[in-house]
């Protein structure tokens, strides 16, 4: 692989074969590059998915055990030194499940998903798992029925405002804009007594295309499965062995003590099921955001549609089993780069997560290919196929807390894939390795376009984009900019629990679909409706296979602390700003409610209520922050500068082993050991996955949510936190820096 330009497009950017017998490589490492990315296949990708996903294959079913060996067999035959890690988990999965409405009729939802005549699989019931929200609480409830939207906070502000109030009620929200289990959380905190989620044709179904099988989008009888535990507020993983790994003999909560499962009961439902229930609601008009596409007038209620939910669960322990597999590191064993992409799936699971876990074994069996042909990685790689990452994160999340000592020593990098389709590179993670990911994407080449995977990214983010400011910030930056990791995949207790520098990385943007576990989420809809010939499912695995190798054979370790310093001036400005917006929108809002503003343009006929009037924020002082910005951006100008100049100087190995061993250390430098205000699971004080947002990751998140939650002294207080990391991390830098100028 030859680092290329991004003009340079049309040179041909992959090379497939191994440079020529005799021809020096330009440099070391590169000829394993050139001939590794010749080795994935398309065919391969496809027979894999086609395997994986033939049964249904949930936690606990026989098709979930089958796959977790076939892929050990595969890592064995590949050369590779792998095994399997079981966990013992609680899963719950439905014994009762009834939503009824009661009036002014009855009505008894199907909450069933037919058959697909063209689709094979569709018709494999006896191993499908029902419709159901995972880690919903038993319970038999009746009240009236009140749509809520998304069910997010805000949404129960504009309810608020409309003096509808969810107390006794069941909810009906609609599946979209966050984390579903905060769905429910929100319903509960406002005394709603059961949920039910639906799937809006708006959202994921004929809004957007054709239907399932015709087109790609959700079809009326789909339902979205899916897990609804409260994870953000305390934490990921097990339920009944918070914070160590859920081995045979660990000590475990009752299910009542478990903290985050729902404190109502919840169900998911179509929406062929939810429209008479939208249908028979009055009350008042949803605002106009709030409406969806199925053809009736959106109310909001309450009533007088009344509704029945009971579901009941059988609360077994499960288990999970892990597949681990590891190459030895032949200089630096005790230094690793893991990998790794979830097996289990809700149903079939060809798109999520079959997809991108066949790219993982085409990586894993072109690295076996290369150990035959003399390659020896410098580092342990170890790649993981996760079970139980549907429910919860459940495998990933046991066995980083079942390891957390070794890997707390040993972790160089996480890197996470999980799904994949066609389109775009999506690119995520920690922003000291922004710069790698960045060089990796310029050396793969698009499928589609036949330009730089990297180049095609940057065109869509500036046809994105929707200010001068915005585009004059991507075309003047050499580096596209990652994405912070929120939650909802397998990193999640790497970079938050742990501290392991993250990525997570994909294709996608072109394949839209509305199948997301759903029993229509197989074989015969992927191949007909997204990467169908395969080639993104090959470049997923170059991409992350290069990664790796980059990882795993370079002298110094490939961290970067210029974008993480810019980056960290970004989220310090975004702060600043959010405080700034919050203070003039709720003096504003005051304002008018002195004014009488709200009350004199109250429709009498449509009356709303004027907000209460709030507290205005007081400034915060961002000087500690700003001090630790200076310093991190001298250290990571210093550090640039000395890696620079240790290029092409062969480095001694204790040096290289210093330098090595603080690097790894600077992403464990950003946790707190305290961790955040009231979930001390999470550590991490750049990153988490928002408390109200779930899958959405919050940035510099103590001082965020504090201010987004109007803690205001809590603020002040977690501010000098995070700059006390950022401080300790520029001294680490300048260690770093320091050992590499030692002429
Ligand atoms: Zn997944």
């Amino acid at each position: 692989m030859r680092p290329l330009l991004a003009v340079a497009a049309a040179l041909p950017l992959v090379a497939v074969s191994a440079p020529a017998p005799g021809e020096p490589p330009a440099k070391p490492g590169r000829d394993w590059e050139d001939r590794f990315v010749a080795l994935p296949s398309p065919d391969n990708v496809r027979e894999a998915v086609r395997r994986l996903s033939a049964r249904p294959h949930h936690v606990g079913s026989a098709y979930d055990r089958e796959n977790a060996e076939w892929i050990l067999a595969r890592f064995r035959e590949w050369g590779w030194d792998a095994r399997i890690e079981t966990f013992d988990v609680l899963f719950p999965t439905p014994k009762e499940r009834l939503v009824e409405m009661v009036e002014p009729r009855r009505f008894r939802l199907g909450l069933e998903e037919p058959t697909v005549a063209v689709d094979p699989t569709s018709g494999q019931k006896a191993e499908q798992l029902p419709t159901y929200n995972a880690y919903s609480t038993d319970g038999d409830v009746t009240g009236p029925l009140v749509y809520v939207n998304y069910g997010l906070p805000e949404d129960y502000e504009q309810l608020d405002r409309l003096g509808v109030s969810v107390k006794g009620a069941l909810v009906l929200a609609r599946y979209g804009r966050s984390w579903r289990g905060i769905k429910p959380k929100v319903a509960a905190e406002h005394g709603a007594v059961g949920c039910l989620i639906y799937s809006d044709p708006r959202d994921d179904g004929y809004f957007g295309d054709d239907v399932f099988p015709a087109g790609p989008m959700r079809p009326k009888d789909g339902v979205q499965r899916g897990s609804v535990m409260d994870f953000p507020s305390s934490n990921p993983g097990d339920p009944l062995t918070p914070g160590v790994g859920a081995t045979k003999d660990a000590k475990r909560l009752s299910i009542e003590e478990a903290p985050s499962l729902t404190r109502i009961p919840v169900q998911p439902i179509s929406y062929g099921d939810a429209q008479p229930l939208l249908a028979a609601l009055a009350g008042r008009l949803a605002p106009e955001s709030w409406r969806g596409a199925l053809p009736v007038t959106y109310h909001v209620g309450p009533g007088p549609a009344k509704v029945r939910l009971k579901v009941a669960f059988n609360w077994d322990i499960k288990p999970v089993y892990d597949v681990v597999a590891r190459i030895p590191g032949s200089e630096w064993p005790d230094e690793w780069v893991v990998r790794g992409n979830h097996h289990d799936a809700w149903v079939n699971g060809a798109d999520d997560p079959v997809s991108a876990l066949a790219s993982l074994l085409e990586e894993a069996r072109a690295f076996g290919l290369l150990l035959k042909e003399g390659w020896k990685p410098k580092r342990t790689i170890v790649y993981c196929a996760w079970d139980g990452e549907e429910p919860m994160l459940l495998g990933s999340t046991e066995w980083a807390e079942a390891h957390a000592e070794e890997l707390r020593q040993k972790a160089v990098v996480y890197v996470n894939t999980d799904a994949n389709g066609r389109g775009y590179l999506g690119m995520s993670g920690s922003h000291t390795f922004e710069h790698l990911v960045n060089d990796v994407a310029r050396d793969v080449e698009d499928p589609e376009t036949k330009i730089p995977v990297w180049k095609r990214a940057q065109a869509k983010a500036l046809a994105d984009a929707s200010t001068a400011e915005e585009r004059k910030a991507i075309r003047g930056r050499a580096d596209l900019r990652l994405g912070p990791l929120g939650s909802g995949s397998d990193y999640t207790a790497f970079i938050d629990h742990l501290g392991v520098a993250s990525l997570n990385l994909g294709y996608g943007g072109e394949d839209d679909g509305g199948i997301y576990h759903s029993i229509y989420d197989d074989f015969y809809w992927y191949t007909h409706f997204s990467d169908s010939d395969f080639v993104y499912g090959r470049a997923l695995a170059q991409t992350v296979g290069l990664l790796v190798l980059r990882l795993a054979d370079a002298d110094l370790l490939p961290f970067e602390f210029a974008d993480f310093a810019d980056t960290m001036q970004e989220y310090t400005k975004d702060l600043k700003k959010l405080l700034e917006r919050k203070q003039e929108e709720i003096a504003e809002r005051n304002r008018q409610v002195e004014e009488g503003v709200f009350r004199a343009t109250s429709d009498p006929r449509r009356p709303t209520l004027a907000p209460p009037k709030e507290e205005v924020p007081p400034h915060l002082n961002f000087a500690p922050l700003e001090n630790a910005l200076v310093a991190l951006q001298r250290s990571a100008e210093r550090y640039g500068k000395a890696r620079a100049g240790a290029e092409g100087r062969a480095l001694p190995r204790e040096v290289l082993s210093r330098v090595n061993a603080l690097l790894i250390r600077s992403e464990r430098v950003l946790l707190s050991p305290e961790g955040l205000p009231r979930r001390p699971w999470y550590r991490h004080l750049l990153y988490a996955p928002g408390v109200y947002a779930g899958y959405g990751a919050k940035t510099m998140p103590g001082a965020r949510e504090a201010i987004e939650l109007k803690r205001y002294s809590e603020a002040d207080g977690e501010i000098p936190r995070i700059a006390k990391a950022l401080e300790d991390e520029a001294a680490l830098i300048d260690s770093a820096a320091a050992e590499l100028e030692r002429p």
